[in-house]
Protein backbone atom coordinates (compact mmCIF):
# COMPACT_ATOMS: atom_id res chain seq x y z
CA UNK A 1 0.00 0.00 0.00
CA UNK A 2 1.57 3.64 -1.06
CA UNK A 3 1.31 6.51 0.98
CA UNK A 4 -0.67 9.31 1.17
CA UNK A 5 2.20 11.64 -0.03
CA UNK A 6 2.78 9.22 -2.96
CA UNK A 7 -0.60 8.76 -3.83
CA UNK A 8 -0.34 12.73 -3.88
CA UNK A 9 2.53 13.35 -5.95
CA UNK A 10 1.18 10.82 -8.72
CA UNK A 11 -1.98 12.72 -9.04
CA UNK A 12 -0.54 16.13 -9.31
CA UNK A 13 1.86 14.96 -11.67
CA UNK A 14 -0.89 13.08 -13.70
CA UNK A 15 -3.09 16.51 -13.65
CA UNK A 16 0.04 18.05 -14.87
CA UNK A 17 0.29 15.85 -18.16
CA UNK A 18 -3.15 16.75 -18.95
CA UNK A 19 -3.21 20.28 -18.65
CA UNK A 20 0.40 20.36 -20.99
CA UNK A 21 0.51 17.99 -23.58
CA UNK A 22 2.30 20.04 -26.07
CA UNK A 23 0.89 20.38 -29.76
CA UNK A 24 3.05 20.22 -32.65
CA UNK A 25 2.47 21.09 -36.15
CA UNK A 26 5.03 19.84 -38.81
CA UNK A 27 4.52 21.52 -41.96
CA UNK A 28 6.92 21.18 -45.39
CA UNK A 29 8.49 25.20 -45.49
CA UNK A 30 9.13 28.40 -43.73
CA UNK A 31 6.47 30.19 -46.00
CA UNK A 32 3.98 27.26 -44.29
CA UNK A 33 5.11 27.90 -40.76
CA UNK A 34 4.35 32.07 -41.53
CA UNK A 35 1.05 31.33 -42.70
CA UNK A 36 -0.13 28.49 -40.19
CA UNK A 37 1.66 30.46 -37.15
CA UNK A 38 -0.10 34.19 -38.01
CA UNK A 39 -3.83 32.03 -37.81
CA UNK A 40 -3.39 29.65 -35.02
CA UNK A 41 -4.94 31.05 -31.66
CA UNK A 42 -2.86 29.05 -29.02
CA UNK A 43 0.72 27.78 -28.34
CA UNK A 44 1.96 25.21 -30.59
CA UNK A 45 5.51 24.79 -31.91
CA UNK A 46 5.80 24.53 -35.77
CA UNK A 47 8.53 22.26 -37.45
CA UNK A 48 9.51 22.50 -40.83
CA UNK A 49 10.26 19.40 -42.31
CA UNK A 50 11.98 21.10 -45.54
CA UNK A 51 10.82 18.21 -47.84
CA UNK A 52 11.04 14.67 -46.90
CA UNK A 53 13.11 13.41 -44.12
CA UNK A 54 15.90 11.05 -44.36
CA UNK A 55 15.60 7.97 -41.72
CA UNK A 56 18.27 9.35 -39.22
CA UNK A 57 16.39 12.75 -39.02
CA UNK A 58 13.10 11.10 -38.90
CA UNK A 59 13.78 9.10 -36.30
CA UNK A 60 15.84 11.71 -34.12
CA UNK A 61 12.09 13.93 -34.69
CA UNK A 62 10.01 10.78 -33.36
CA UNK A 63 12.08 10.68 -30.37
CA UNK A 64 11.19 14.72 -29.76
CA UNK A 65 7.60 13.98 -30.66
CA UNK A 66 7.05 10.97 -28.60
CA UNK A 67 4.11 12.12 -25.95
CA UNK A 68 3.28 15.62 -27.79
CA UNK A 69 0.43 16.11 -29.71
CA UNK A 70 1.30 15.91 -33.19
CA UNK A 71 -0.54 17.26 -36.22
CA UNK A 72 1.10 17.10 -40.40
CA UNK A 73 -0.15 19.48 -42.33
CA UNK A 74 1.70 19.38 -45.23
CA UNK A 75 0.65 20.17 -49.12
CA UNK A 76 -1.72 18.21 -51.46
CA UNK A 77 1.16 17.43 -53.57
CA UNK A 78 3.97 14.14 -54.23
CA UNK A 79 6.14 15.16 -51.76
CA UNK A 80 2.99 15.83 -49.03
CA UNK A 81 1.88 12.61 -49.63
CA UNK A 82 5.63 11.25 -49.56
CA UNK A 83 5.83 13.09 -45.53
CA UNK A 84 2.17 11.67 -44.63
CA UNK A 85 3.08 8.11 -45.78
CA UNK A 86 6.51 8.65 -43.54
CA UNK A 87 4.24 10.07 -40.27
CA UNK A 88 1.47 6.73 -41.26
CA UNK A 89 4.30 4.52 -40.89
CA UNK A 90 6.34 5.80 -38.35
CA UNK A 91 4.40 7.91 -36.47
CA UNK A 92 0.54 6.49 -36.36
CA UNK A 93 -0.73 8.64 -33.61
CA UNK A 94 -0.03 12.00 -35.54
CA UNK A 95 -3.21 13.52 -36.70
CA UNK A 96 -3.31 14.40 -40.34
CA UNK A 97 -4.90 17.93 -41.91
CA UNK A 98 -5.61 18.73 -45.24
CA UNK A 99 -6.24 21.33 -47.53
CA UNK A 100 -8.33 21.13 -50.27
CA UNK A 101 -6.68 19.49 -53.81
CA UNK A 102 -6.98 22.70 -55.51
CA UNK A 103 -5.17 24.73 -53.49
CA UNK A 104 -2.06 22.26 -53.85
CA UNK A 105 0.00 24.33 -51.36
CA UNK A 106 -0.64 25.15 -47.88
CA UNK A 107 0.89 28.42 -48.59
CA UNK A 108 -1.39 29.12 -51.19
CA UNK A 109 -4.54 28.11 -49.39
CA UNK A 110 -6.27 31.11 -48.69
CA UNK A 111 -6.13 32.10 -44.87
CA UNK A 112 -10.22 31.55 -44.01
CA UNK A 113 -9.36 28.05 -45.54
CA UNK A 114 -6.46 26.93 -43.54
CA UNK A 115 -8.18 28.05 -40.42
CA UNK A 116 -11.39 26.23 -41.39
CA UNK A 117 -8.90 23.41 -42.30
CA UNK A 118 -7.00 23.87 -38.26
CA UNK A 119 -10.91 24.36 -36.20
CA UNK A 120 -11.47 20.80 -37.64
CA UNK A 121 -8.87 19.61 -35.83
CA UNK A 122 -9.69 21.13 -32.88
CA UNK A 123 -6.91 23.82 -33.13
CA UNK A 124 -7.90 27.26 -31.87
CA UNK A 125 -7.95 30.17 -35.10
CA UNK A 126 -7.84 34.00 -34.67
CA UNK A 127 -11.19 34.69 -34.84
CA UNK A 128 -10.47 36.98 -37.98
CA UNK A 129 -9.66 34.22 -40.55
CA UNK A 130 -13.37 32.40 -39.70
CA UNK A 131 -15.34 33.79 -42.39
MG1 LIG B 1 4.85 21.22 -52.01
Amino acid sequence: MSSPSVYLYYNVKVIEMVQFIEKVIIVEGKTDKKKVEEIINEPVEIICTNGTIGTGRLDELIDYLLGKEVYVFVDADKSGERIRKQFKREFPEARHIYIDKNYREVAAAPENHVAAALIQANIHVHSKYLI
